[in-house]
Order: C-alpha cells, then sequence, then structure tokens
C-alpha cells in the first residue's frame, strides 16, 4: 500500500510551497487507494506546535485535503527516539563522543588550514578507554567512512553522493539527550510506512544521512522524490515580496481552493498543455514520476487566470455562499443568482466579484466626476428624463429582457442610439461608467429602485 505524509515544521503557517508537496502527496495516496498521514516536525520545542498544527488542518480544511488519522507530533516521541539511540549503541553502530567544544573548534580550524571540509575525525569511534570527566557526551553514529550513497530518485533519476565529500559521523543525541533531525525523521518515516517520501529539493543532502540511520536500524528504505523549488519570476527563492506564502491569504484575497491547487499542481507537473484540472483529474492524471526536474517560477497572472475560469464556471450556489462568508448580504437577496451570473465573467476574484456586486446592490453614494463629466451634457439629460417618465408608466418589468425590450423600444421611438444611453444609465445606477450588461443591472436592482436611482442623478444634474 501507498503511505505518504507531509512533514512539517511548525512554522505557524501553511506556506504555498507546503501546500504543493502536501498536494502531491495527498494525490499519489489517494490515486493508489494509500494512506496520507501528517506529522508535525515540532522537536524544537521553543516554537508552539498545536497552534501551527491547528493552522495546518484549517487550510487543509479549506483545500478540501484529508489526512488520515491523527497526526503525529514529534515532541511526543522522544521516549521512542532515545529507545533507538541505545539500540544502535547496544549494538556498537553508535558512540558516546566526549570531543568539548574547544576540541571540536581545533579540529575545525586545522583542516580549514589544510584546505579540507571540515567534519568530525571519529576521533571517539573505537574509544574504550575511561571517558574524560566532567563532559557529557553525544552520542554519534558510525557512517560510512567511504564509497558512496547511492538512490534512485523518483523525480531526479540515479543520485550518488560521495560519503567523503558529505558525510561524518553525525550527531544522532545531544548532549541532553535530545535526538537530531536526520535521525527522528528517518524512524518516523520508518514506523509510519511510508513507501514514497515526497519533499522539497531542499532537503536533499539530507537524505544520504537518513538512509545511513535506515540501514543502521535495518529499515526498508522508502523511494524519495525530491521536488524542485517554486522560485519567484527572477529565479530566486520565493519571498512575500512576490506575493503571497500563506495558503489562508489566498482564502482572505477571493481565490477558490479548487483554483489555488490547480495552479500548484501545475507549478512543477504537467499534462499535455491542459491547464485545469478538476480534482478527479488530477486524482487520473498524477503521478510523481512526472514532476519536472527543474525549478518552476510563481505566476501571480496565471493563477488570476485559473481563479478567473473557476469564477466562469463553479455553481453559482457555491459562489454565493462564499461571498456570504466574505461578509457580503446576498444569501436571501431575490435576484442573487443573477447577480453571481452578470459578475462571473467579469470578476477574477470573489473579492471583486463582493465589490462589485456591492456597488449594484447599494444605490450610489457619490458619482464618478470623470464620468458626469463626459457623458451628462444637456441632451443625455433630456434623455434620461424621458427615458424616466416612460419607464415610470411601464409595469411588469422584471427580468433582463425585459429592460432590454423597453429600452431599445424607447431607443428606436426616440430614434436615439444605445450609446446615448447607456452610459449615463450606468452613471444613475452605479455611480460610474462601468457595469455589467445595463439589462442585468437593471433587473438586479429591479424596477422601483432603477426609478429612483435615475431620479437621484437627475435630482444631483439640476442642484
Ligand atoms: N519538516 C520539513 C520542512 O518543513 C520537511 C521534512 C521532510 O519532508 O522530510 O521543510
Amino acid at each position: 500500500m501507498t503511505v505518504t505524509r507531509f512533514a512539517p515544521s511548525p512554522t505557524g503557517y501553511l506556506h504555498i510551497g507546503g501546500l504543493r508537496t502536501a498536494l502531491y502527496s495527498y494525490l499519489w495516496a489517494r490515486k493508489n487507494s494509500g494512506k496520507f498521514l501528517l506529522r508535525i516536525e515540532d522537536t524544537d520545542l521553543k516554537r508552539n506546535s498545536a497552534e501551527a498544527a491547528q493552522k495546518i488542518e484549517e487550510a487543509f480544511a479549506w483545500c478540501g485535503l484529508k489526512h488520515d488519522g491523527e497526526p503525529i507530533y514529534q515532541s511526543q516521541r522522544f521516549d521512542l527516539y532515545k529507545q533507538y539511540v541505545q539500540q544502535l549503541l547496544d549494538e556498537g553502530k553508535a558512540y558516546y563522543c566526549y570531543a568539548t567544544k574547544e576540541e571540536l573548534d581545533e579540529m575545525r580550524a586545522a583542516q580549514q588550514a589544510k584546505k579540507e571540509r571540515p567534519r568530525y575525525d571519529g576521533r571517539y569511534r573505537d574509544f574504550c578507554g575511561e571517558p574524560p570527566s566532567g563532559v557529557d557526551p553525544v552520542v554519534r553514529i558510525k557512517a560510512p567512512t567511504e564509497g558512496t550513497i547511492s538512490f534512485v530518485d523518483g523525480i531526479k533519476g540515479e543520485l550518488s553522493f560521495n560519503v567523503q565529500d558529505m558525510l561524518d559521523d553525525f550527531i544522532i543525541a545531544r548532549s541532553d539527550g535530545t535526538p537530531t533531525y536526520n535521525f527522528v525523521v528517518a524512524i518516523d518515516d520508518a514506523l509510519m510506512g511510508l513507501t514514497d517520501v515526497i519533499r522539497g529539493d531542499d532537503h536533499l543532502s539530507n537524505t544520504p544521512k537518513q538512509i545511513v540511520v535506515y540501514e543502521a536500524l535495518g529499515f526498508e528504505i522508502p523511494k524519495f522524490y525530491h521536488v524542485p523549488m517554486i522560485l519567484n519570476p527572477q529565479g530566486k527563492k520565493l519571498s512575500k515580496r512576490d506575493g503571497a506564502t500563506d495558503v489562508m491569504e489566498y482564502k482572505q484575497m477571493g481565490y477558490f481552493p479548487e483554483a489555488l491547487l490547480n495552479f500548484l499542481i501545475r507549478l512543477g507537473w504537467s499534462h499535455g498543455d491542459q491547464e485545469l484540472f478538476s480534482m478527479d483529474e488530477m486524482l487520473e492524471y498524477f503521478d510523481p514520476k512526472d514532476i519536472n526536474s527543474s525549478a518552476s517560477a510563481y505566476n501571480a497572472e496565471k493563477l488570476l487566470w485559473i481563479n478567473a475560469q473557476y469564477m466562469k464556471s463553479l455553481p453559482a450556489d457555491r459562489i454565493l455562499n462564499d461571498l456570504q462568508a466574505l461578509g457580503l448580504d446576498i444569501a436571501s437577496h431575490p435576484k442573487r443568482e443573477l447577480i453571481v451570473d452578470a459578475l462571473r465573467e467579469r470578476a477574477k476574484t470573489l473579492v471583486e466579484m463582493k465589490e462589485m456586486a456591492e456597488k449594484i446592490i447599494e444605490k450610489p453614494t457619490a458619482y464618478d466626476e470623470k464620468a458626469v463629466k463626459k457623458f451628462l451634457d444637456e441632451s443625455a439629460f433630456e434623455i434620461l428624463a424621458n427615458y424616466l417618465q416612460e419607464l415610470k408608466a411601464q409595469d411588469a418589468l422584471e427580468k433582463s429582457e425585459d429592460f432590454e425590450t423597453f429600452t431599445k423600444a424607447f431607443l428606436e421611438k426616440h430614434d436615439l442610439k444605445l450609446k446615448h444611453l447607456a452610459q449615463p444609465l450606468r452613471i444613475a445606477m452605479v455611480g460610474s461608467a462601468v457595469s455589467p450588461s445595463i439589462y442585468d443591472t437593471m433587473a438586479i436592482i429591479g424596477k422601483e429602485a432603477f426609478v429612483e436611482r435615475i431620479e437621484a442623478l437627475l435630482a444631483y444634474f439640476q442642484s
């Protein structure tokens, strides 16, 4: 069975790069009817992991990603890790190292003077004398001293690391007994039964160390997939300056989670030139072996475009719920579906749609000066006044089509073109020359309020 995981360090929020690896892991597990697990890497106890875990759960819930079982907290497993430290000590695969800080500093200085890579020289590896007093020892693992550590990465292919270039007998337990990062990651991945570890390639240099731990403990090594980073358009690591990095900020900015996931899956993975993927399609087509082996660039325009596509196609009910959640009082508006349909081709985000809808639902409190100057001269005033008079005499104007038929008949009767009327009407309805289809806008506002808005503009014009 395929078992994958997401293993964030508690940083306080879920980073979009993290969401992308979580999505890849999630899809791969679900596609294979496997398990997707969550592990909070909170061995650095200074940070509040419960809060961070909650933030991750919140972001997962928003995106619809579900992990299996309860999250695992590394901070609660120290006893377990200690047992494995002891096991390696008992088996002679790890040892106490009594080197003091001064000794280690000297060792490093001597190596640097010889232009050698700084590394622990193994001086306590076979030590069996009397331990120096007053030193709390660390525990080091016996790493191979020569040869290579190789594995086949699911994305990058065969990788080989020369032991002498990058390994030494690294510490697995500090002098206060706490276990170190690579040691616990390997133990957890093994005990959680992971078959596939999908993670950022910023962890690539950890993998040989983790393999040393797997081998020492006799655990089966999972398949690794190291996903290239998301970079900014300048090719640097994505930072807050390039756009939001916190997943929940995208919610606040009015993005759909489906659009964000769609954007993220395409950042580094493709299926022909298809751009839009439903969750079912993601599940059908995704395979981590197709993840690009080079880094991908964050592209805010693309995300906006994808969101706009979802805006056009998601059911009105869903969009209404989201708008209501954003604070727009729309759930019981009699023309709520028409509002969504009139705006879904124009608004790219929910926030934009909310702002556009507010302009239609609430009567204008001011008129755009420029638009007034440009479109409201004496003759426009007269046309509007006539239009108002005939509009008032009409009843039964309900739907967009009713308003359209009425308006077109008016124009024909007076030998006018729509351009004589459209902008003045927009200004009356929403206060500016920008609105969706004028007939939809009229139908949303409703005849009575439409009349009032024209009267208000005429009154303003006269004042
Ligand atoms: N905790 C690591 C991080 O947040 C991930 C470790 C891993 O995936 O192996 O970057």
